[in-house]
């Protein structure tokens, strides 16, 4: 039996989790890119014919970190991108230090630059964070995972929207930062390929309707937390992104340099913000 994706998002989730665990107990601080690195260094050996992924050379200093392009296909031929930025727990304060990060007060703040990087393009993606998680904690992780068994590890590799991110901001009395606080909002990233409670069908059919079906509640849901001036100013602020983002549907044409990538003849990143770029193509069932 070859691993299904599904089987691969889960293992590499508990491989994160456990790795940032070891790294905690001999106090070793492990980097995001490195998870990224050796994640899709797994998924490529163990999916051959599903998993295309092409990674540049560093972007130059002073970009907007290093974003990650996820291509999700199947049969059906539909296709779904998300624009992801990869965040590590710090292991000494269990918060994500970076998540609002901003270079200055002056300049904006990575995470509007990621939701504007992502949907001011021709095919718009889904702007995403990737969450590598570990907690020493012996209480029991809430789970709403509509699909399989609680398994806390499963957390090692979390997803949380940037609009949720965004929100989560602006609310200043909570230690949002904190995993803790964080695991009401986010979900493990086996959710967005293999939840079948949200509806069936393949991969790009899965995965958008858990984007409909849970992420986009989810960031409502943060929303209503915050005061109505702040939710009126978050409103105004990237406005018209907000619209493109509720209009990303499933697209029968994916942009030109995934089908670059596919062919293997993708040389140059499509942008100077993009680290890496990944196609999962799931085989027929
Ligand atoms: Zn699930």
């Amino acid at each position: 039996m070859y691993p299904t994706l599904c089987d691969t998002f889960r293992s590499r989730a508990l491989w994160t989790w456990d790795t940032l665990a070891r790294g905690r107990s001999v106090d070793c601080q492990i980097g995001e890119e490195t998870l990224t690195d050796l994640n899709i260094l797994e998924f490529k050996i163990r999916h051959i014919s599903e998993v295309y992924s092409r990674t540049f050379s560093k972007p130059e200093e002073g970009l907007n970190g290093a974003d990650w392009e996820w291509w999700f296909t199947g049969s059906s031929r539909k296709w779904i991108g998300f624009r992801v930025q990869a965040k590590v727990i710090d292991i000494k304060t269990n918060s994500f230090k970076h998540l609002y990060y901003r270079k200055n007060k002056d300049s904006p703040f990575q995470c509007d630059t990621l939701i504007q990087n992502a949907l001011q393009k021709p095919s718009p993606c889904i702007p995403l964070y990737c969450l590598y998680s570990n907690w020493n904690t012996l209480t029991q992780l809430p789970w709403k995972c509509a699909s399989y068994y609680p398994v806390e590890e499963s957390y090692g590799c979390s997803i949380l929207s940037a609009f949720a991110v965004r929100y989560l901001r602006s609310i200043k009395n909570l230690e949002t930062r904190h995993f803790k606080t964080l695991l009401s909002y986010i979900s493990p990233w086996h959710c967005l390929v293999c939840c079948r409670g949200y509806g069936g069908g393949d991969l790009p059919n899965r995965v958008f309707r858990y984007w409909r079906e849970f992420i986009l509640e989810v960031e409502q849901a943060i929303l209503e937390e915050t005061s109505p001036e702040i939710r009126q100013e978050l409103n105004r602020e990237l406005d018209n992104y907000q619209g493109i983002y509720s209009q990303i549907g499933l697209t029968e044409e994916p942009p030109s340099y995934v089908l670059s990538l596919l062919n293997d003849e993708l040389r140059e990143p499509p942008d100077r913000n993009l680290r890496t770029i990944t196609v999962f193509k799931e085989r027929n069932q």
